[in-house]
């Protein structure tokens, strides 16, 4: 099986990678060392003057090959992976022989490292070229730290290093990282004549001191600026974007090749750390999966889509809407009135003005957008859609009204999906025409923007019906997660249990700061004081009654939420919106101590240490998850983490929220527990699946 190709033209030799069955030039083993052995054979062919690396792809070559990094479990092992390519690189670079890229389509991680190995670049307009290694917890392994900031400059390769983004052919144009840009059909042509005349030495080799130099008072500013904004993004577990930002500092005073060894020995340590294990599987594979809808009923035919009807057009169903016509989806939006109709689609305007202005879509694709969402009042003409979401208010005889007359409006086997945050899928399934046909769809907002669909199977569900649902959500570019019927599903259940004990610890005189230090420090992206602000506290002694209406649940066991929201509301702070809540805010909306908060909330005790009020915060997450796991809720330790990260942001190094307790060890986890049960209650008491775990060593995932 051939990988690599070779095809002279008058003395240039194009090797093209085409990677047999798979849609990207994976570097994993077998290609790497037919790579290898492919650039050698034309460095030592007398015959050949120069050489142009190419693709038959859509894209370059991708990266390393992530399952086998994932295995890797010892630095040396990691070192084996990318020995043979560092050296490939050297000669490339010291061969003699000019050696030019022509990249196409995503030029990413390890893609772009090769690139960088070449002494010139051109690109097609399709070119994406980034670094992204950081958001899967690695840092470039393969010259990347080095090489790009000698090439282009640190300002403006601190960025691409640290925060993973690519940028397209013309902007790396301007910043000097390609030479030119030119169409595809041109590509490799121009790379050949580049061949001919590019001077085979990298700036780096030029003189003896391999480039070595100290760094400006302007670069040092700039390092610890990044240095301070790393350390803030942090949290707990991740240490990539530090080591990346420590590399390139001490790297760039060193020769190339002492620099080189820097960044390897750097990078194969990072890359059997918890926090790259963790971001590898959750957030490339599994996530992946997710996407890919891997978990879909097998034996359902694939349901093609051509329309949807939505139901309610506020906040979440306007979202959806404008999202489903995003993906080509022929959108009717039901309302109440013509009144409300408008409102919805003033809203989903500025939705796409908002897309506009962001840069995210042209005014053009807007316009086709918007055009493809028909507001009407009333449920005619519902036969041919072929799927539904109902969004209408949190009022259940409302929504018993609104699925009754959708359903029967509908043609049978058409799905149908409420995105009810709070009520029984499987009660509200009894107000269809089909109960058969009706599921859970739960969105997380601003719905353009929020991957994470929570997919709740009602106990008439059946597998058409959620393949079905599946095929249109994977058409929306969602990532569902799909999960069995119970009160607050998966996702409410368990913020339920974050945010019950954040409040209870302020009921116990806890300082808000204390507590929300604790989760921003632990990599949460906000304090869940602050979030108790923006939600509202009167809204959310309104969630937390439904969420908490199983008295026998074991995670409301002794918490004290509603009494602190209700204090707080009868001394009259009912959160950001009234410009007093568990803070006070100033004019321009931003949270200031509340110095009356003492009063209201008498220290119960003396202050815990942070640690202890973090272990309060994070454990019951854990908890419950494993809880729900135990009762079939959801279907897996990976469910759980995709949720967990994607719908209520728990640190992304963590893995999730089961990959938390992995991290931590299970015999660590539930020895905190039970201190923690101690001296606040049966809430911290350990489900049996934790316990055995415990006792045998085993862990959610086997790496
Ligand atoms: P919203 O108040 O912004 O919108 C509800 C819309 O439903 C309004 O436009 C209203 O006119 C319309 N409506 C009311 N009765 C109707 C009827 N009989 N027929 C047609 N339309 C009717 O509310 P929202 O925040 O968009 O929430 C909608 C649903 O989504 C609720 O079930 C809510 O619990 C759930 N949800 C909300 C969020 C969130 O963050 N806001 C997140 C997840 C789920």
């Amino acid at each position: 099986m051939t990988i690599i190709s070779r095809d002279d033209r008058d003395g240039i030799a194009v090797l093209t990678w085409d990677q047999p069955g798979s849609p990207v030039n994976a570097a994993n083993r077998d290609a790497v060392a037919e790579f290898i052995a492919a650039v050698r054979a034309a460095l030592d062919d007398a015959a050949v003057s120069g050489i142009v690396l190419a693709s038959a792809k859509a894209g370059f070559i991708a990266g390393g090959d992530l399952r086998e990094l994932l295995q890797v479990t010892e630095p040396k092992q990691a070192l084996a992976l990318i020995a043979g390519m560092l050296q490939i690189k050297r000669a490339i670079e010291t061969g003699g022989k000019p050696v030019v890229a022509a990249v196409n389509g995503a030029t990413m991680g390890g893609g772009l490292e090769i690139a960088l190995a070449c002494h010139a670049r051109v690109a097609d307009t399709t070119a994406l070229l980034g670094l992204p290694e950081v958001g899967l917890g690695l840092m470039p392994g393969a010259g990347g730290t080095q090489r790009l900031p000698r090439l282009i400059g640190l300002e403006d390769a601190l960025p691409m290093l640290t925060d993973g983004k690519p940028i397209p052919a013309a902007r790396a144009q301007e910043l000097g990282l390609v030479t030119d840009v030119v169409e595809r059909a041109a590509l490799v042509e121009t790379a050949v004549a580049l061949a001919r005349v590019t001077k085979p030495v990298q700036p780096w080799d030029a003189d003896a001191t391999q480039g070595a130099r100290v760094l400006s008072e302007a670069e040092l500013a700039l390092l610890a600026a990044a240095d301070k904004k790393a350390a803030r993004r942090a949290g707990a577990f991740d240490v990539a974007e530090l080591r990346i930002l420590d590399t390139v500092r001490k790297g760039l005073t060193l020769p190339f090749d002492a620099a080189m060894a820097l960044e390897t020995e750097t990078f194969v340590n990072l890359a059997v750390t918890p926090a790259a294990k963790n971001r590898i599987r959750t957030m490339f594979f599994a996530i992946n999966d997710a996407k890919a809808i891997r978990s879909r009923p097998a034996g359902e035919p694939p349901y093609a889509l051509a329309s949807i009807a939505v139901v309610g057009g506020g906040t979440m169903g306007g979202g959806i809407a404008f999202t489903a016509a995003m993906s080509g989806l022929e959108v009717v939006l039901i309302e109440v009135n013509e009144a409300a109709l408008d409102r919805g689609m003033t809203a989903i305007r500025a939705t796409g003005d908002r897309q506009v202005k962001a840069g995210r879509m042209s005014p053009e694709k807007r316009d086709a957008i918007l055009a493809r969402i028909r507001p009407q009042v009333g449920y005619d003409g519902l036969g041919d859609v072929d799927a539904a979401i109902e969004a209408v208010i949190e009022v259940e005889t409302v929504k018993a009204d609104v699925l009754g007359k959708l359903s029967a409006a509908m043609r049978p086997g058409a799905p149908i999906g409420s995105n009810t945050s709070t009520l029984p899928i499987t009660r509200l399934a009894g107000y269809c025409a089909r109960p058969e046909d009706f599921l859970g769809t739960h969105f997380f907002g601003p719905v353009e923007r929020m991957p994470l669909v929570e997919v709740i199977r009602g106990k008439a569900t059946t597998e058409a019906t959620l393949a079905r649902m599946l095929d249109l959500l994977k058409r929306m570019r969602k990532t569902p997660v799909t999960v069995n019927d119970g009160l607050g599903f998966y996702t409410s259940r368990v913020v339920a249990s974050y945010t019950g004990e954040a409040l209870t610890m302020l009921a116990e005189g806890v300082p808000p700061q204390l507590i929300d230090k604790a989760a921003m420090e632990f990599g949460m992206v906000i304090g869940p004081c602050a979030m108790a602000d923006m939600t509202g506290l009167e809204l959310l002694i309104d969630i937390l009654t439904s969420a908490y209406s199983d008295a026998e649940r074991t995670s409301i066991q002794g918490h004290r939420s509603l009494e602190a929201l209700k204090r707080l509301v009868a001394a009259g702070r009912t959160g950001r919106r009234g410009g007093a809540g568990i803070y006070d805010y100033d004019e321009n909306g931003r949270a200031q101590p509340w110095p009356g908060f003492a009063d209201l909330f008498p220290a119960e005790s003396d202050e815990p240490i942070q640690a202890v009020v973090t272990q309060r915060l994070m454990h019951p997450q854990a908890l419950e998850s494993a809880r729900a796991l135990e009762e079939g809720i959801v279907a897996s330790a990976t469910d759980a983490d995709v949720a967990s990260v994607l719908g209520w942001m728990f640190p992304k190094g963590s893995g999730g929220v089961l990959s938390y307790v992995d991290t931590l060890g299970a015999a660590r986890f539930v020895a905190e527990c039970e201190a923690l049960e101690a001296r606040n209650g049966a809430r911290f008491s350990v489900p049996a699946n934790l316990k055995a775990m415990a006792a045998t060593g085993a862990r959610f995932h086997a790496i």
